[in-house]
């Protein structure tokens, strides 16, 4: 037996029942002794639609129950290398946006002190803005990949600058990103004039929508990511409507004409090889997820985000 936290498995207590942690990992109150930490943050006070991403981490982590613990695409192991927690959730203030944006950079800065790797279980997109700043401040600017079907570089919403619409102008304004190393993928739909894609490409950034991303592999996309980030530190940030809504509808802000899932397995799991310093699956509504299968494909991205961090063999192919 390794000596590293392993998830509670089918055999030892049924897939339902057991504790209601991510994966059924232990829990522990900080990221103390982590290489990984799994964290919630419940909130849906940032959503500018349908609300209910404040439910998201308790979903995800229900949804997680079946993830067991090897990877058969990929040969990844993560539990014989890492040792990974849930640390529980963010204990963001409800009625306040702005001071839980405060908290979130608290919380992760924490995570960050402990020389641990966070996975942040949403929650909507407002929180990327607060871990990045946590990024910025341990690492320096980061390099990017955002998978979404939406920029979220407004500079305001209803005359707000913190939305869940506005996460990547906020880092773009606070240096915390390396603009020749940000990359957009499976953006769509209606907009308010082209400058809603094309801001971001004006700062260096790569936006690939997701027209060019349809009927096809994205292996070789990910292969020009890779060499174009190289070892910069690198973050994740995964949001749900991404997917096409035929395959995950419970989010707040649909848009049609998105990826598959084994698009989104293909982006994640080529993400193996680069410097990965955080992640997050953000916009998991459940009020909107009846059957629970878009936070069960939520859970299976952040297993997979779990499977590419380094120090995490794959298998050759
Ligand atoms: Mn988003
Ligand atoms: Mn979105």
């Amino acid at each position: 037996m390794t000596q590293f936290n392993q998830p509670l498995g089918g055999n030892d207590m049924p897939r339902f029942g057991g504790p209601a942690t991510m994966m059924r990992l232990p829990s522990q109150a900080t990221a103390a002794g982590l290489n990984v930490a799994f964290v919630g943050i419940p909130m849906d006070h940032g959503t500018s639609n349908r609300p209910g991403t404040r439910l998201g981490p308790r979903q995800i982590r229900d949804e997680s129950r079946m993830l067991r613990p090897f990877n058969m695409a990929t040969g990844a192991a993560p539990f014989e290398h890492l040792q990974v927690a849930d640390i529980g959730d963010v204990p963001i203030n409800t009625f306040d946006l702005k001071k839980t944006v405060d908290i979130i950079a608290d919380f992760h800065r924490s995570i960050l002190g402990h020389g641990a790797i966070p996975l942040t279980l949403g929650g909507d997109h407002t929180l990327t803005w607060p871990i990045l700043r946590a990024m910025k401040e341990r690492h320096g600017p980061v390099a990017l990949i955002h998978v979404d079907a939406h920029a979220d570089i407004n500079d305001t919403m209803f005359g707000e600058k913190v939305a869940h619409g506005c996460p990547f102008r906020r880092a773009w304004e606070e240096g915390c990103l390396i603009n020749d190393k940000v990359f957009q993928i499976g953006l769509r739909g209606t907009g308010y004039s082209p400058d809603d894609f094309d801001w971001g490409r004006k700062q260096g950034w790569t936006v690939v929508q997701a027209e060019e991303c349809w009927h096809k592999s994205l292996k070789p996309l990910m292969e020009t990511v890779r060499a174009k980030i190289g070892d910069a530190p690198c973050y994740l940030s995964y949001d749900i409507d991404s997917l096409d809504p035929a395959f995950a509808p419970g989010t707040g802000t649909v848009e049609p004409g998105g990826l598959t899932i084994w698009q989104g397995l293909e982006i994640v799991r080529g993400c193996a090889g680069l410097n990965i310093v955080g992640g997050d699956l953000v916009e998991v509504s459940p009020p909107y997820d009846p059957s629970g299968n878009t936070a069960l494909i939520g859970a299976n991205l952040l297993y997979e985000m779990l499977c590419i961090l380094p120090g995490v063999p794959q298998r050759k192919v």
